[in-house]
């Protein structure tokens, strides 16, 4: 608790406190997505800011589908959205809405402005009204439609609705103010013709909302007290508060931060679209891909996401966050909750000469050194088992702690052996290691007084269980994929992203793993069964290494 109150407030914390203390009582706070695509990892900052910043004081968030544009939208989408927030480990309750279910409601409000004489049809081009809207520092004018009579207005919105025109025809627009610094109060359209239909409400509307128009109202609606959303969109606070002023509905109050950028990643719907319908990754649920359900499948823990959001932080500053710090995070978490198991990916043969061919010796092995309540497993030893082929060298230097002619070495939880010898194919690749070991050195009870520098993972080879192993690069080679727009972010993909291991072998243990547990697969990183996992073929996903040999490589440079 303590440790709590010293932590400080961030800045929308902070006006929260300073409303509460003033007689704030209905904090209420919305996640909005809009269902044209997976959630990705910048979603989720924003879903720990809004329920987060509920939960902190005892407010309520809303799950708000902003489902305005018929055309992009799909309940595939919906129902993804739905299964990420959940499994970030946040409730929206019963308070799941649709800004479709409100389409009737801005309708009325759009005629609302009309009868008031502050909006009006018009079926100016696209290009004319660009045109008349003047530029930042030249003031629009009119064009013939603004001077248009409520009654005239009234009759062509209502037989817009109806189906009357075709698509673009015509739109509403609000009637502001065309000599505004500010573009979007330059009489913004709120209303265009769109003879399409939606997931929800099917042929039902032939007109939509533009975003501008339904997102600010679908708030007020909701009795939304504190609106956050991203920087771009302080330029329309001025014109959200305009109609919430003219409506004379709830005044719902926007606040931005600024948006998560992370660095070797590309965090837009419409780019990471590209990537799955271009063939470029196997999915929105590609472990390449940084949306929340890849990351999901690549081995990312809830836990882990929540605290990367918290570490970055809530600020009105833009920056962009190192992809380390989320595989900081990861690695931390699966730190404390990962069993520990032995894979070899790269595997060479170890032959203990002296240990009897016939025995197998089940050892106990504790499963998590950080919890001591994980317990313990029986891994089956035996006088053949696989070792790492990088664990072994001919002619090692003195400080190459691991397995050479003449040396000691550790096997994990078992004994220490030595090495006598080895075999080469024609090619000169090493096929197999003979060995020696001590059997009073067996760990926990080891009397032999021999020593040995390093440890090995290792597993037996009659019940080993051969596996697929998918191991992970970043998606992108350059760590601003957006930075040159005259080059398309594609080209930036890193070619070796993804490796393949189709050699290696895990211990037995491995063959009841779920979709659901972590390991660490002792010196090789933290990993998890993908669900292209079949009962004869596990597969295998690395979420990451044990260090972070990214910065090593960069250093290095
Ligand atoms: P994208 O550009 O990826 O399509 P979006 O903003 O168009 O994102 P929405 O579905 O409209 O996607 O976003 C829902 C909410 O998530 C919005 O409130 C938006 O501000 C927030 N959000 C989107 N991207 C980020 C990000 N990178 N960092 C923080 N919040 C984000
Ligand atoms: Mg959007």
């Amino acid at each position: 608790m303590d440790k709590e109150k010293t932590e400080s407030l961030n800045f929308l914390e902070t006006i929260v406190e300073a409303e509460l203390q003033d007689g704030l009582t209905e904090l209420h706070t919305r996640f909005p997505p809009e269902p044209n695509g997976y959630l990705h990892i910048g979603h989720a900052k924003s879903i720990c800011v809004n329920f987060g910043l509920a939960e902190k004081y005892g407010g309520k968030t809303n799950l708000r589908f902003d489902d305005t544009n018929p055309v992009a939208e799909d309940t595939e989408f919906v129902e993804s959205i739905q299964n990420d927030i959940r499994w970030l480990g946040f409730d929206w309750e019963d308070r799941e809405f649709y800004a479709s279910d409100y389409f009737e409601q801005l309708y009325q409000f759009a005629l609302r402005l009309v009868e008031k004489g502050l909006a009006y049809v018009d079926e100016s081009t696209p290009e004319s009204i660009a045109e008349h809207k003047g530029s930042p520092t030249v003031p629009g004018t009119p064009t013939p439609a603004r001077s248009r009579s409520v009654a005239e207005n009234r009759d062509l919105f209502q037989r817009m609705r109806a189906g009357e025109f075709p698509d673009g025809a015509m739109v509403l627009r609000a009637k502001i103010d065309l000599a505004s610094p500010n573009m979007h109060l330059r009489d913004p359209i709120m209303y265009r013709i769109l003879h399409a239909h939606h997931h929800r409400t099917g042929d039902a509307w032939k007109i939509y909302p533009m975003y501008d128009f339904a997102h600010g109202q679908s708030d007020s609606i909701e009795q939304i007290s504190h609106s956050i959303c991203t920087l771009e969109f302080e330029n329309h606070r001025p014109l959200y508060n305009w109609f919430i002023e003219q409506l004379g509905i709830f005044p719902s109050r926007q606040f931005e931060f600024a948006r998560l950028n992370l660095s070797y990643t590309v965090m837009s719907k419409r780019r990471l679209k590209q990537l799955v319908t271009e063939g470029l990754v196997r999915g929105w649920d590609d472990p390449r891909m940084p949306t929340l359900s890849g990351l999901r499948r690549r081995g990312y823990t809830p836990v882990s996401i929540r605290n990367f959001a918290k570490r970055v932080g809530v600020a009105r500053r833009e920056n962009v966050i190192d992809l380390s710090l989320l595989e900081f995070s990861v690695r931390e978490d699966l730190n404390k909750v990962a069993s520990r198991v032995m894979g070899v990916l790269d595997p060479v043969k170890l032959v203990i000469t002296n240990y009897p061919e016939a025995q197998t010796e089940q050892l106990a092995i504790e499963n998590n050194p950080e919890d001591p309540d994980a317990g313990h497993r029986e891994v089956p030893f035996t006088r053949e088992l696989y070792i790492e082929r990088a664990d072994f060298m001919e002619d090692p230097p003195k400080k190459f702690f691991r397995l050479g002619p003449g040396r000691n070495v550790r096997l994990k939880g078992a004994y220490i052996i030595h090495c006598e010898d080895y075999v080469k194919d024609e090619s000169g690749l090493v096929t197999e290691i003979h060995g020696t070991y001590y059997p009073d050195s067996r760990s926990g009870s080891d009397t032999s007084g021999v020593k040995a520098k390093g440890t090995l993972h290792w597993v037996s080879v009659p019940t080993a269980l051969p596996v697929e192993v998918r191991l992970y690069d970043r998606l992108f080679s350059a760590e601003f994929p957006l930075a040159d727009p005259e080059r398309d972010f594609k080209t930036f993909l890193n070619p070796d992203s993804l490796q393949i291991v189709k050699t290696a072998y895990v211990e037995p243990s491995l063959r009841s793993a779920t979709t659901e547990d972590h390991f660490q697969f002792i010196r090789k990183g933290y990993f998890c069964l993908d669900p292209d996992s079949t009962a004869d073929q596990l597969v295998f996903n690395r979420t990451v290494g044990l260090r972070d040999s990214w910065a090593k490589k960069q250093n290095k440079r």
